[in-house]
């Protein structure tokens, strides 16, 4: 008993953990109920319908042959011939007598069974009576014989003076008709059987879906719990590489090193500096997916902000023997932008100019057009194929290639820059010739105050 509780119990909440199975059945337990409520409705409505117009046909038969015969009920050979040709047109009449009625006694003057004819009609004895006082239509009398149904027609003849002469009786039989409906019936609940097996399968799917949507947000949780794994571990990273790096620069002061200490310090500090970029990398791609990264806007002219972040690459361009050289449109060149996120953003776009041009220039042109302020980094680097192009701005996407194989990089920065620009409501595109060189434009819309100021 306990176990039976328990697996009640189970069943409840297994439900309450997939609500998806609950709405499942739910649906497959209401559309076909649906079905077949209102397929039953219609086909009680169309039966009441056929019935309604089949006795509507009896009648008119009847009315029709009293019509033609009232006068002439003494010639059983026209009786007969009349009789014959209704059974001709009408398949499911089984049987058709023409009673005379005279002094309250009754005798059959035509009928199909040539046997009966000169008999007493003692079976339908107990209808005349309504008939007769029902005199102008006939009545039916609805009988059920092995699951089929048989109606009894009859209907008075009546003399000039409002009198009964006689009667007449057809029995039908409905055999034909319901062969005819319960085929079509049942070919309609083939259909039906159908659809339902369609609407199971479209469920199942639809249950798939929901799966899939279930599937979906774990893995959104997992990937956001990387995520926050990963920024932690960075974060974490960050502190002994602060106390490396401080210890380096205490050792650069010890007066006796020698040229090979000096070699060595230098290049912990390389790779320091370079273990502390991917930080700063890994810890911005987490605050974009996390939508965790927030902008302070301000009005920044970039006239007095570009050349400090240009002369922070002086020295790594003359020592690759590049000219490094800006361009700077007159006029206000103002844009509303996080200063720091701007400057991340310039450093990496010109950082890789210096980093993949071996030979020539670097030059930052800055220019305005009517709503926009662009900032166009050019170079005559090793440039980017137009395959390569297409997925430049894709996480870790990096270019491989011989003049590339052996530049260090992630191939995070261009997609944390593109990111950044899209989140300051900016720009960024790319036009490159491989071979040639590359440039980077950025574009940031004007302020508005600016731009009528202008006009
Ligand atoms: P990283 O430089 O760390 O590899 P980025 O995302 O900054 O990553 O750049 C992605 C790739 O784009 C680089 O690997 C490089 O192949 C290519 N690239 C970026 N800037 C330039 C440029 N100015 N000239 C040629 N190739 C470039």
């Amino acid at each position: 008993m306990s176990s039976f509780i328990d697996k009640i119990r189970r069943g409840f909440i297994f439900a309450k953990e997939n609500p998806q199975l609950l709405y499942t059945i739910f649906l497959l337990i209401v559309i076909p109920t649906a079905f077949l409520i209102s397929g039953e409705n219609f086909l009680q409505a169309a039966l009441k319908n056929q019935e309604r117009l089949e006795k509507d046909r009896i009648g008119t038969m009847q009315d029709v042959f009293v019509a033609f015969t009232k006068d002439r009920l003494n010639d059983p050979t026209f009786l007969y011939k009349r009789i014959q040709s209704i059974i001709e047109q009408n398949n499911e009449v089984e049987s058709f007598r023409v009673v005379s009625y005279e002094n309250g006694q009754t005798k059959i003057i035509a009928s199909l069974n040539q046997a009966e004819i000169g008999k007493e009609d003692i079976e339908d004895d107990r209808y005349f009576r309504s008939a007769a006082l029902n005199f102008n239509s006939s009545l039916i009398f609805k009988e059920n014989q092995n699951g089929t149904r048989h109606w009894r027609a009859i209907r008075a003849i009546m003399n000039d003076s409002n009198e009964p002469v006689g009667f007449i009786m057809t029995d039908i039989s409905m055999a034909y008709i319901d062969t005819v409906i319960g085929k079509n019936i049942r070919q309609a609940y083939y259909f039906l059987i159908f659809i339902l097996i369609l609407i199971f399968y479209l469920l199942i799917r639809h249950a798939r879906i929901i799966d899939y949507t279930v599937l979906y947000k774990k893995i959104k949780e997992i990937d956001t719990m990387k995520d926050d794994f990963i920024g932690m571990a960075a974060h974490e990273l960050r502190t002994p590489l602060t106390v490396i790096r401080g210890y380096a620069d205490l050792l650069k002061n010890i007066p006796a090193l020698t040229d090979i200490d000096r070699e060595n310090l230098r290049r912990i500090d390389v790779s320091t500096k370079d273990l502390d970029f991917l930080i700063s990398d890994i810890l911005d791609v987490v605050r974009i997916e996390q939508g965790r990264m927030s902008f302070s806007a301000k009005p920044i002219e970039l006239r007095n902000f570009l050349p400090d972040v240009i002369d922070s690459f002086n020295q790594l361009a003359s020592d690759k023997g590049l000219t490094l050289r800006q361009d700077i449109s007159d006029g206000p060149l103002v844009i509303n932008a996080d200063e720091t996120r701007l400057r991340q953003i310039l450093v990496n776009i010109v950082g890789n100019s210096v980093k993949y041009t071996p030979h020539g220039e670097v030059v930052i042109k800055v220019s305005t057009t009517s709503d926009l302020v662009v900032i166009r980094v050019s170079d005559t680097g090793i440039g980017i194929s137009a395959e390569d192009q297409k997925n430049l701005f894709q996480k870790f996407y990096r270019v491989k290639s011989d003049e590339t194989k052996n530049i260090r990089g992630t191939g995070l920065g261009l997609w944390i820059t593109n990111q950044i620009i899209l989140g300051m409501g900016g720009t960024l595109s790319v036009e490159s010739i491989k071979g040639k060189g590359t440039d980077f434009v950025v574009s940031f819309p004007r302020p508005i105050n600016e731009t009528i100021k202008n006009e």
